[in-house]
């Protein structure tokens, strides 16, 4: 992925008909975790509405609580999978915290004929987890957004991504969702977009950037703007490849996060936004 850049391997890669590089940009808006068929639902058909064919869906929730929902796991993938196809959704951003977990999402495409496509999510508290990454390595099925550790160097990061590719697997979006600093940050996370251009330099991996894990609230700017917009387009400026965001029909009944949920009807704003900014970064 770059640890060893002595050859030429391009900074792309494509899945399911959608392109991922270095150098285009692919948001994926969409439920922190997948609760209900209508809301699941509303969140597709206002993607396909808005000319969008990727989102992100838990389905497996790693939560600082075991009393609190931990997701609906594989009883919900047919469904979601089928929603996905009926909306065109290609390609899906699906946390995994578990080897059988891919299992899983493998056996539900399968049951339900391949209607999407799935890119599998590795969250900042399995950053480290070597085996779990290199039994995903293994795996040629799905690409991989791999994301950063909240509290461990850039460096171990992108070391620990290269257990990915030591194993095989090179189809992988590197994602930047802020630091933990204890500081008495405004945000839930420090927000590290800044480190959008470090990572591509240093490697061939497209940037992911989480504006909702890292702002982690809807608090607006003094200009009226909520700063979890602002905090993407300084993502996009900086060169961001993907936009990781949640979104959430009826935040107050999401059952992760939905302090952090932009409303559906921020969607064409939030579009638009990222739209002006990717012109803004192109035109540099
Ligand atoms: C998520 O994207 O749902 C998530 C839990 O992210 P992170 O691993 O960055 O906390």
């Amino acid at each position: 992925l770059g640890r060893h850049k002595d050859d030429h391997r391009p900074t792309h890669f494509e899945y399911n008909g959608v392109r991922f590089g270095q150098d285009n940009l692919n948001v994926f808006a969409g439920l922190c975790a997948v609760d209900t068929p209508e809301h699941v639902e509303m969140m597709m058909k206002a993607l396909q509405e808005h000319g969008q064919v990727c989102t992100r869906m838990g389905a497996y929730k790693p939560r600082t609580s075991p009393y609190a929902f931990q997701g609906h796991g594989k009883d919900c993938l047919p469904w979601v999978f089928e929603l996905a196809g009926k909306y065109g959704i290609k390609v899906i951003a699906m946390e995994i915290t578990h080897e059988s977990h891919a299992d899983e999402i493998l056996e539900a495409l399968k049951q339900t004929g391949n209607p999407t496509g799935v890119m599998l999510q590795i969250g900042t508290r399995n950053t480290q987890n070597f085996e779990l990454l290199k039994i995903v390595g293994r795996q040629r099925e799905f690409p991989v957004l791999f994301k950063r550790g909240f509290g461990i160097t850039l460096d171990e990061s992108l070391n620990a991504a290269e257990y990915l590719a030591s194993e095989g697997n090179r189809n992988v979006v590197f994602g930047l969702r802020g630091m933990k600093t204890n500081m008495g940050d405004p945000h839930r996370n420090l927000v590290d977009f800044a480190h959008v251009p470090v990572v591509k330099r240093l490697t061939r991996m497209p940037v992911c950037v989480d504006p909702s894990h890292s702002v982690g609230t809807r608090n607006r700017a003094p200009d009226g703007l909520l700063e979890i917009f602002h905090a993407t387009m300084q993502g996009v400026i900086a060169g961001a490849n993907m936009i990781l965001v949640d979104f959430h029909p009826a935040p107050t009944k999401a059952l992760v996060d939905g302090p952090q949920a932009l409303l559906m009807e921020e969607l064409p704003l939030f579009l638009e936004c990222v739209r002006n900014a990717r012109e803004a970064y192109e035109k540099n």
